[in-house]
């Protein structure tokens, strides 16, 4: 029987997880395949890592990786990739946003040779506040406009792979990760879901708009195939600007016998003025960000840290 490695990334989700396990143990019954629950504690202080390894003393099905501190999701997810040995492998969240109920059909799609990966992508923002979602549907419109890449709006963490992508997405060892973005940038074979947004079942969502914020710098950062080139855009659009503005005070002054309208008035230019100093802020702002992220890059330190794992401890399949 082949089997199917599902990494949870959890991280203070001690009161949701007994709700969890019971719909992935429901659900698991309508799967041929021997699903392996491979639980990341991320540093969680809640007690999240005692419930997973007592889940894991009693049921043969349930591994656990636990980090020493808080790492991030990303992270979390990259430890699981890296540890995880299924014929099939799955990424879902802990909190039940990712439906179990859709795992039959992800399955089918993979064993019937459709594609190398299935992804799942919310249709709709339901229940999420205004702002957030406002800012979330932007960054896939920025995101994609900067990477060249075509990733839909929506898309989840949640999918499930063949051992082919696992093996390549454990292949990119970059520090800053954006794993959904790096599966586009794989090029597999990707079949994407759509899905309602369920809310969270329990506990609280671990994003604050601060940290929404750097996770879409460093998606970014990550999904970058090309220089970007803002200061070259932003000056070539100044210079054409002041050169078309000074054109036309030329062009005015001689019809009218006046002197130019840029030297009549000194405020005029002030909104030039302006512009060209934010650029040059944004520009300033962007290239510090590249050298940050390579000087991160070049550190080459590892990803994560494990404090303790199942895996050696534990027969991890039934074959
Ligand atoms: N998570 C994690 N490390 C973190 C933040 C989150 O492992 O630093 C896990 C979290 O426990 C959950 C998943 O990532 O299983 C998604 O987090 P959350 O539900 O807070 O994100 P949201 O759905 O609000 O975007
Ligand atoms: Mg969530």
């Amino acid at each position: 029987m082949k089997k199917l490695t599902m990494i949870i990334p959890c991280l203070n989700e001690r009161g949701v997880l007994p709700a969890y396990y019971r719909e992935m143990k429901r659900i698991r019954k309508e799967l041929p395949v021997w699903m392996e629950l491979l639980f990341v504690d991320d540093g969680s202080r809640d007690g999240t890592d005692s419930y997973i390894k007592k889940l894991a003393e009693k049921d043969p099905e349930v591994q656990y990786l636990l980090l020493t501190r808080n790492f991030g999701k990303e992270a979390a997810m990259y430890a699981g990739f890296c540890q995880a040995d299924g014929d099939y492998i799955g990424v879902m969240d802990a909190d039940l946003q990712d439906p179990p109920s859709l795992l039959p059909r992800m399955l089918r799609l993979l064993e019937e040779g459709k594609c190398d990966c299935v992804a799942v992508r919310r249709e709709d923002r339901e229940g999420e506040g205004f702002i957030r979602s406002l800012l979330s549907g932007g960054f896939y419109h920025l995101y994609n406009a900067l990477t060249g890449m075509s990733l839909p709006e929506g898309t989840r963490d949640y999918r499930l792979m063949t051992r082919e992508v696992k093996q390549a997405v454990t292949r990119v060892k970059d520090r800053t990760r954006f794993t959904k973005g790096l599966f586009e940038w794989l090029g597999f074979r990707v079949i994407y879901l759509p899905c309602r947004n369920t809310p969270r079942r329990k506990g609280k969502t671990k994003w604050s708009l601060h940290a929404l914020y750097r996770y879409a710098l460093d998606g970014i950062m990550c999904g970058l195939e090309e220089l970007p080139f803002p200061s070259l855009f932003s000056g070539t659009l100044l210079i054409l600007t002041a050169v078309a503005r000074g054109l036309a005070g030329a062009f005015g002054a001689g019809h009218m016998g006046e002197k130019p309208s840029g030297s009549k008035k000194p405020g005029d230019f002030t909104w030039l003025l302006l512009l060209s100093d934010g650029l040059k802020h944004f520009t300033l702002g962007f290239q510090t960000l590249l050298l940050f992220n390579t000087y991160k890059e070049t550190r080459r330190r590892p990803v994560y840290i494990l404090r303790e794992s199942s895996l050696q401890k534990k027969q991890t399949s039934p074959r």
